[in-house]
């Protein structure tokens, strides 16, 4: 079964969800499966989760992704 549950937004992101509750479950999506990366990564400790929902000017919701920066920065603050 394959659903399309987003859509292209005006202000120009691609995937655009109708409402918090589409988006949350797209989103938890994308976390399992970078949860089963961060395991192979660290052997079980699952990197801090910075993705998030949030609705852009348009009334859409999106999904931010975490940046290569922001996780070296992570990872930097414990490894002190
Ligand atoms: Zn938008």
């Amino acid at each position: 079964m394959k659903t399309v549950d987003f859509r292209p937004c005006e202000c120009g992101i691609k995937r655009g969800f109708l409402d918090r509750r589409a988006a949350g479950k797209a989103l938890g999506r994308a976390q399992a499966k970078r949860d089963r990366q961060a395991q192979r990564m660290d052997g079980g400790h699952p990197i801090l989760r910075e993705n998030r929902a949030y609705e852009c000017d348009y009334g859409m919701w999106h999904l931010t992704k975490q940046s290569r920066r922001a996780y070296e920065e992570h990872a930097a603050r414990h490894a002190a």
